[in-house]
């Protein structure tokens, strides 16, 4: 591939040596895991988002699997969440012995559409989960009152969006407990598995700091309060967060500069080809999601140029054959349903160089032009 999707040589490629410096320090220092750098990261978690607990966990998976357990999740319980998602969303729910409530989304943006949740919520109804996917945002305004009205507590699945804004506040702090993922693919990417929760909620605090360490509460050692899990993070991991949060800014806005060249480029396609250009400043570009009429043959075409891309989501999760035991078909979410075969993911990272990003323009543009000449 001339233009990769995931060119992790060049993400890293600035940090050989530091990454190094942290293998061997952490490896000659009898400190693996959860100590001092994990604190210190959490710290500089805190003060980046302003988040009053910051609780650092193996991964955005095991994130999403604590705050449920923390706010009651289990058996009988259903919680509400989108039928077009990681997987990670809806799992966590099911494997606590909960009931995923599918949601539809969005058709252009595939975000959670707030009429079809409040549509869908029941006097079992105990939890919400709003979802940032690629760059866009959920509408929280909305899912919020929503909430409200109904009493459920929203869990923010801001694993992707750590440094977006709504409305003045930071993604993972708009609904009563979010996360962030640092699996290396996210905006902010480690050297391993990562995440952490965030949330101004004392309790929701307290309880997923016990949960993820066997229900201790990090000062009587083989006390355990409550049963908890293993999901602690690697000192290694963190000190290589600290260090890469220092730019991060920086990467985000290189993020933001790639993706106004392609709204730039590609809002004259519609309706083609259709992006999502709004709150463009208030946005983390973690993937480049485009919504294509002819989604295989494009891809096929810049394949053919050496463009290499992806497909989020190809399945919506209903429909996922992990899911067959709740009895979805197709048209329980037919927003969902169709995105899947709309969808496609363009290179788009920090480090890509500026003639990349022109030969992706110019492919897709092209593209467009031999189709138009051809009906
Ligand atoms: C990546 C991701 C997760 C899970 O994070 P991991 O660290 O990979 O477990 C959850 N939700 C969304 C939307 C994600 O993109």
């Amino acid at each position: 591939m001339k233009i990769p999707f995931f060119n992790y040589a060049d993400r890293y490629a600035e940090d050989r040596e530091k990454i190094k410096e942290i293998v061997y320090n952490v490896g000659t220092s009898d400190n693996f895991i959860l100590k001092e750098r994990v604190i210190e990261f959490e710290e500089a978690i805190g003060r980046y988002t302003g988040a009053k607990h910051v609780i650092a966990v193996a991964n955005g998976t095991t994130a999403l699997t604590i705050l449920l357990k923390a706010m009651g999740v289990g058996p009988g319980v259903e919680v509400l969440t989108p039928a077009f998602s990681f997987i990670s969303t809806a799992s966590s729910i099911a494997l606590l012995g909960g009931t995923p409530v599918f949601v539809d989304v969005d058709p252009l943006t595939g975000m959670m559409d707030p009429h079809d949740l409040e549509r869908r919520i029941t006097p079992a109804s105990k939890v919400v989960i709003p979802t940032h996917l690629f760059s866009v945002m959920a509408d929280m305004n909305a899912i919020n009152e929503i909430a409200r009205k109904h009493h459920l507590i929203v869990l923010e699945d801001s694993a992707v969006a750590l440094g977006a804004h709504q409305n003045g506040a930071m993604a993972g702090l708009l609904g009563d407990a979010g996360l962030y993922s640092f699996f290396p693919a996210k905006p902010l990417g480690g050297i391993g598995d990562g995440a952490v929760i965030v949330t101004d909620n004392d309790d929701f605090g307290r309880i997923s700091r016990m949960l993820r360490n066997h229900g201790q509460d990090g000062i009587t050692r083989f006390y355990h309060h409550m049963l908890g899990y293993n999901n602690r993070m690697d000192e290694t991991v963190a000190s290589y967060l600290t260090h890469k949060l220092g730019r991060y800014d920086k990467l985000l806005n290189r993020r933001r500069e790639i993706a106004s060249k392609y709204n730039e480029a590609f809002g004259s396609l519609a309706p083609m080809i259709q992006v999502v250009t709004h709150a463009h400043e208030e946005r983390v570009y973690y993937t480049y999601v485009l919504q294509a009429d002819k989604r295989d043959e494009l891809r096929s075409y810049l394949q053919s140029r050496g463009i290499e891309t992806q497909i989020y989501y190809p399945s919506a999760l209903p429909l996922q054959p992990a899911f067959a035991y709740l009895g979805h078909k197709p048209e329980d979410f037919p927003n969902a349903e169709a995105i899947t075969g709309r969808s496609l993911a363009l290179p788009l990272y920090a480090e890509m160089p500026d003639d990349h990003v022109q030969d992706v323009i110019t492919a897709v543009t092209e593209f467009h032009a031999e189709v138009k000449i051809h009906v």
